[in-house]
């Protein structure tokens, strides 16, 4: 068995993972950020989103809920949205965690913006306005987007939900490559299997990698392999409390066949409402590429199938809702999720807004259509207060989660500007406890 030793060692690419090497590496330590998937650079394809995926995208919780599970080198943001939100702001008041500061930080670095109206995708305006007329509050999404590098005025339409092709989205991939720059070594097709404990102390991780098992031996071990995989490992280890309890961020898409235009070029959810957050519900405008939107149609009957021809005339619009806590994810990884009647009477009342909207936008009521209810964000499987304490730390020394499975409870949001801004903090919490003042 080959042995390596470094300061610190974390354990997946996504927004967690790169933040939390970038910021190490940028301190000095010696880290080693390890990735099970690839770094796939088919971007944009469907044969590309399947290599990407697990189960090429068909991953399922056991009650049947699709999910999407990225296994790649910038975890899920390779097939993300681009939107930005703060962290909510409950998470102060009810947590005493003040991410703001290192999230407003993060908004700045990225660039964080709402796209301007030429930009925003001329359907989605459309949904705005017909939403706006009817007496809804609709507004622009601020973007984690660099639009200088939009293509003929357009870009990160539905296909960047199979990857992004002109690199106007930021993804996880930027930060690893400035971990790299600040002296991480990044590996991939790097599987961590166990992490090594004794005497109630992390030493490191066990890893396979080519065939091949390795021991990788580090003071600090920071797990972020997302809110599935991340408390199978921590259940590995002996914390039995990961995985019991999660939120999946139920979505359903509304979709619409409007006479004279189509959304599957306007950049995914350019516009959105928050009007309805208080009530857990959230709506934006939204579309898959073809292929995926005929596959999900053609699962409601022939004439889901017969109207997902029409796709060059289809508007979207994504309803999100907060779910209540439940199921659990065990050893296996197998996710077991069971929507509540509050959560799916959630997801009527969006429906019935959206199908309103659709209608006010020209759309008629026979050439409206919904989707089935998918899991977007399989979070909240470790949560702080409960799985993690509030510096991230486990029960096991110098064992930290820095992913969407802290999540106290359902995000209700774009969760990506709150992962970067706890990695920071966590960041800052390892360095602080290596050098006390
Ligand atoms: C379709 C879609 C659209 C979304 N849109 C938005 C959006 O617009 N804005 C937003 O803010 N958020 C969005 N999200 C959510 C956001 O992308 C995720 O919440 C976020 O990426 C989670 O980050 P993470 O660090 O927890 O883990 P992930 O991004 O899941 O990354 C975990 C990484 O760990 C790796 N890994 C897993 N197991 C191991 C192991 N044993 N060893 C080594 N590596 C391992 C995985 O391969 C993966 O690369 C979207 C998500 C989806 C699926």
């Amino acid at each position: 068995m080959v042995t390596r030793e470094c300061d610190a060692v974390v354990v997946g690419s996504g927004p967690g993972g790169a933040t939390v090497a970038r910021e190490l590496a940028r301190a000095g330590k010696d880290v080693l950020l390890l990735e099970k998937g690839k770094y796939h650079r088919d971007l944009g394809s469907y044969l590309g989103a399947a290599r990407m995926l697990d189960r090429a995208g068909f991953y399922k919780s056991r009650e049947g809920v699709s999910m999407l599970k990225a296994t790649t080198a910038g975890g899920a943001t390779m097939v993300y949205s681009g939107s930005a939100a703060m962290p909510p702001p409950w998470l102060y008041p009810k947590y005493g965690i003040d991410l703001n500061p290192d999230a407003q930080e993060t908004w700045e670095e990225l660039g964080v913006d709402f796209l301007p109206d030429d930009l925003a995708g001329e359907a989605s305006m459309r949904v705005m306005d017909a939403a706006n007329a009817i007496g809804y509050q609709w507004e622009k999404s601020p973007k984690i987007m660099d639009t200088a590098k939009f293509v003929n005025g357009k870009c990160c339409g539905a296909r960047t939900s199979l990857g992004c092709t002109c690199g106007a989205k930021w993804t996880a991939r930027d930060y690893i490559t400035q971990a790299e720059s600040a002296g991480a070594v990044f590996q991939t097709s790097a599987e961590c299997r166990d992490v090594i404990v004794a005497n109630g102390t992390a030493k490191g991780v066990v890893v396979r990698q080519n065939g091949e098992t390795a021991e990788v031996r580090a003071p600090t071990v920071v797990l972020a392999a997302g809110g599935i995989p991340t408390p199978v490992l921590l259940q590995r280890a002996g914390i039995e409390d990961a995985g019991k309890g999660c939120v999946i961020d139920p979505t359903m898409l509304v979709y619409g066949i409007h006479p004279e235009i189509g959304a599957s070029e306007d950049p995914l959810v350019s516009v959105v409402t928050w009007e309805f957050y208080d009530q857990g519900i959230r709506l934006g405008t939204l579309i898959d590429p073809r292929l995926m939107t005929f596959f999900s149609l053609a699962k409601t009957g022939p004439a889901g199938a017969w109207k997902a021809l029409a796709y060059d005339r289809m508007i979207g619009i994504l309803v999100k809702v907060k779910d209540e806590l439940g199921g659990r994810v065990d050893r296996e990884g197998q996710v077991s999720k069971a929507l509540t009647a509050a959560d799916l009477e959630k997801m009527d009342r969006g429906a019935a807004i959206s199908r309103e909207i659709l209608r006010k936008t020209g759309c008629p009521e026979s050439a409206i259509l919904q989707g089935e209810i998918r899991g977007a964000h399989p979070s909240g499987t470790c949560r702080i207060g409960e799985v993690v304490n509030d510096d991230l730390e486990t029960q096991i020394e110098n064992l930290y989660v820095c992913d969407a499975s802290i999540f106290p409870e359902a995000l209700d949001r774009p969760t990506v500007i709150t992962i970067i801004a706890f990695g920071k903090r966590l960041v800052r919490h390892i360095l602080a406890k290596e050098n006390p003042a």
